[in-house]
């Protein structure tokens, strides 16, 4: 690995690609069109072979004539893809579980991005899902030859799929050769690395967003909508859980120099960053307790179990269990002052969440199953991505969000270490680390 700090010192600026060259131009869609044909800067490619940027026309859906009664549930209505040439060019690094399972898949889903090129250790590999993902040979890199993306005009997006520990250096080296950044949870090891990160990307004016799928998923957007809406009046505490039986010892996630920690970081992760996004606050202050069962070869290195407690400025509480050694489960429930409950259980899982709520009325007890069409949290978050990039706007869940996550972390381990609560910074704004919204789907 590349000393992170030679990395960031060696930030050159930006080449000049079409895209924000029109941006800088100002000139849109007629530069746009004049120059479909432009190829270099200085004898450099400028942009993807004649890529233009997609238009809200290329999104309107193709309208059918309703034929059920008013009353029904309405249909979703029909899908917009952007046509494949306009599309964003998306790099993925690392072709582990997440990217085999999930990610490679859901851009089957996606409308606005598209897959061009792999990066791995394992050229066999590569080749195979290359093959099956139509990816042309040609756009396989790997580690060693990774900074050569930059000469590669169909890579737009670089999504960064490896260990924790190696986040930091693949978004600096992306950003030095001018592609935005999609980086996997947890941001980095720490929050020093996610700063060097933010710092890139902004030094080389690129886009750092962090795939926290969640706070792009309806279910839990619908939980949001509730809690800042006071359905059931404030919530005043949640309780939150993601615990999951770990496997072979010997992987990297108890390994702590590519992990950062055990099951904080990894899965902890989930409610801590989900407490947030429901309130829209900063917690002011976190307790925390952390315990390994002895002997365990799988928490020689890295934390077993962690309750954590935040405390918001409105006064609301939020108690947190993450453990790797026993049998998984992912839910949340927020306790409402006002005749009501709701939650997901599961609430943090790739598929299937189902949402719960109870309420008073009239003296009577109501549960309601709200369901929605599911869609697929990955395809969800990479064309929020792709919008970002094709409209120059600033993620929903920026590096910033990140940085927050880490520094929380951070400040969980301290506090079970020193055994007492620690006080955090006061930020008083809601949303403070969010950008711009993700577009309706
Ligand atoms: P994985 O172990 O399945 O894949 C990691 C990839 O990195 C492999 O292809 C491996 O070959 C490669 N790699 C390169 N150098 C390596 C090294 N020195 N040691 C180990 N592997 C190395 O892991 P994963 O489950 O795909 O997780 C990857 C990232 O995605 C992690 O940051 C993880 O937290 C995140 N993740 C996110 C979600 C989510 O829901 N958003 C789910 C799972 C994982």
């Amino acid at each position: 690995m590349k000393n992170l700090d030679q990395l960031t010192s060696s930030l050159h600026p930006s080449p000049l690609n079409r895209r924000n060259f029109l941006e800088q131009t100002g000139k849109g869609l007629v530069a746009a069109t004049l120059m479909g044909s432009v190829t270099s800067v200085a004898g450099q490619p400028i942009q993807g072979p004649g890529k233009q940027k997609i238009l809200p026309s290329d999104l309107v859906p193709v309208q059918l004539k309703p034929i059920d009664h008013p009353s029904e549930k309405p249909e979703a209505p029909p899908p917009t893809p952007a046509p494949p040439e306009k599309r964003i060019g998306f790099a993925i690094v690392g072709l582990g579980k997440l990217t085999l399972n999930q990610l490679l898949p859901a851009f089957g889903s996606c409308k606005k991005c598209k897959l061009v090129a792999l990066v791995s250790g394992n050229r066999a590999k590569a080749e195979k899902v290359a093959a099956q993902y139509g990816v042309a040979t040609k756009n396989i890199y790997n580690y060693q030859n990774f900074d050569e993306i930059k000469n590669n005009p169909e890579i737009d997006v670089v999504y960064i799929v490896l260990p924790n520990g190696m986040h930091a250096e693949y978004t600096i080296r992306a950003a030095q050769a001018g592609k935005h950044v999609l980086c996997e949870k947890p941001m980095a090891n720490t929050s020093k690395e996610a700063q060097q990160m933010i710092d890139a990307c902004k030094k080389a004016d690129k886009k750092l967003m962090i795939a926290y799928r969640i706070q792009y998923e309806p279910y839990n957007n619908l939980a949001k909508q509730w809690t800042r809406d006071k359905k059931f009046g404030k919530v005043k505490i949640i309780e939150a859980v993601n615990v999951q039986n770990t496997g072979d010892p010997n992987q990297w996630r108890l390994k702590k120099s590519l992990s950062g920690g055990g099951s904080m970081p990894d899965i902890g992760i989930y409610c801590l960053n989900t407490a947030r996004f429901l309130l829209g606050e900063e917690p002011d202050w976190v307790f925390a307790n952390i315990y390994s069962t002895p002997n365990d070869p799988r928490f020689k290195e890295v934390e077993e179990s962690v309750m954590f407690q935040l405390h918001f400025p409105s006064g609301t509480l939020v108690n947190n269990v993450t453990c790797y050694g026993v049998h998984d489960s992912k839910r949340y429930r927020a306790y409402a002052d006002n005749g009501g409950w709701f939650g997901l259980d599961p609430a943090f899982s790739y598929s299937g969440l189902k949402m719960e709520a109870s309420q008073i009325m009239e003296e009577k007890e109501y549960k309601l199953n709200p369901s929605m069409e599911e869609k697929d949290q990955f395809a969800l978050e990479m064309d929020h991505m792709a919008m970002c990039v094709n409209d120059n706007k600033q993620p929903f869940t920026p590096g910033e969000e990140g940085l927050q996550d880490m520094k929380l972390i951070e400040a969980v381990y301290k506090s079970a270490k020193e055994g007492k609560p620690v006080q955090l910074e006061k930020i008083t704004t809601l949303d403070t680390f969010r950008g711009s919204k993700p577009e309706k789907s």
